[in-house]
């Protein structure tokens, strides 16, 4: 009959030799993973990498990271002793497949091993290819719940970035779509792009806006054809037949000079710090023969937009609820 320190020493022993054994299958498999990657496998034979993985008895996900973590030890065959002390592991090795070069693989390696893979991967979002370090940045963590097919839809977009060549991890997908977005929506950038294609910059435009106001305020009165060029004829010529449309030349001015910020003055002079739901509102009243001019327009925040035209429509109301905002502001 063993004791049991005999039996807990045993199963030690045990656990060593399995153990040593598995490093040392690990490291094999990674070495053939490694050929048959140089050979091409999944296409040579004519199957997906999610099958050929079936095929050779991984996951799809193990296939990738070993595949990955080859080409790292292919590349820097100095990891492979740090793998085989434990000092990195197989996710290390894959999670810097995509980001080492010649230049920066000393500093890799010297900075990822006896780390947690979430340092490491800070660590990699540091340095350059050239093997620089980019001053830490502060890092905001958030927390997203989708429904399945909401995460079936980030997927989708994984898949198409990963045409570009490499798998983009959540905070790429999740910053290309908002960079996306506002590239497409954000009326301050597609002022500033209006603004450069139109090649004047910021001072040009300031005095070029006054050009644009002054004409249209001249040719309200007289007959003669605007000079100024195009731009401001086309906007004349949109302006009378739109109706209620603010053509985007003259919306692009007012966003620009107000900066996508609401107007509002409060009474102790400060100005609204409001940049959500922004809107353009007609100082002179559009329903009053206010013209849609870079100088009768201002931004406004939602709330001091509708109030002050309810106010000035006479509403007592809202003439009140405005006074009430404003003096809650102020205090
Ligand atoms: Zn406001």
């Amino acid at each position: 009959m063993m004791t049991f320190r005999e039996q807990l020493l045993q199963l030690i022993a045990e656990a060593q030799k399995i153990h040593r054994e598995e490093k040392s299958l690990t490291m094999r498999s990674l070495k053939v993973i490694g050929e048959l990657e140089l050979r091409r496998a999944a296409p040579s034979c004519g199957m997906s990498v999610e099958k050929f993985a079936r095929h050779i008895a991984l996951t799809k996900d193990q296939y990738l990271k070993r595949s990955a973590a080859s080409r790292t030890l292919r590349f820097i065959p100095e990891a492979k002793p740090l793998l085989e002390a434990g000092e990195i592991s197989l996710s290390h090795l894959a999670l810097i497949s995509a980001k080492i070069t010649r230049a920066n693989r000393k500093v890799v390696l010297e900075n990822i091993k006896g780390k947690s893979l979430r340092e490491a991967k800070l660590f990699i979002s540091r340095v350059t290819p050239d093997g620089e370090l980019l001053p830490q940045e502060e890092i905001c963590e958030l927390k997203l719940t989708l429904t399945k097919p909401q995460f079936a839809l980030f997927e989708r977009a994984r898949e198409v970035l990963a045409a570009a060549g490499s798998v983009p991890t959540d905070a790429e997908i999740f910053m290309k779509a908002v960079v996306d977005l506002l590239t497409k929506r954000d009326p301050m950038r597609k002022a500033e792009r209006a603004a450069a294609r139109h090649g004047h910059r910021d001072d040009d435009l300031r005095s070029r806006n006054n050009a644009i106001e002054n004409t249209v305020e001249n040719n309200s009165a007289a007959e003669t054809p605007p000079k100024e060029g195009p731009t401001i004829a086309a906007t004349r010529q949109q302006q009378n037949t739109a109706g209620r449309y603010i053509p985007a030349a003259v919306r692009h001015q007012v966003w620009l000079r107000d900066q996508g910020q609401c107007m509002h003055m409060h009474p102790d002079g400060s100005r609204c710090q409001e940049r959500m739901m922004i809107e353009l509102d007609h100082i002179d009243l559009y329903c009053r023969g206010g013209e849609h001019s870079a100088s009768n327009l201002q931004l406004k925040c939602r709330l001091h937009n509708h109030f002050a035209a309810a106010a000035a429509l006479g509403n007592e109301w809202y003439r009140q609820r405005l006074e009430f905002v404003n003096s809650v502001r102020d205090s």
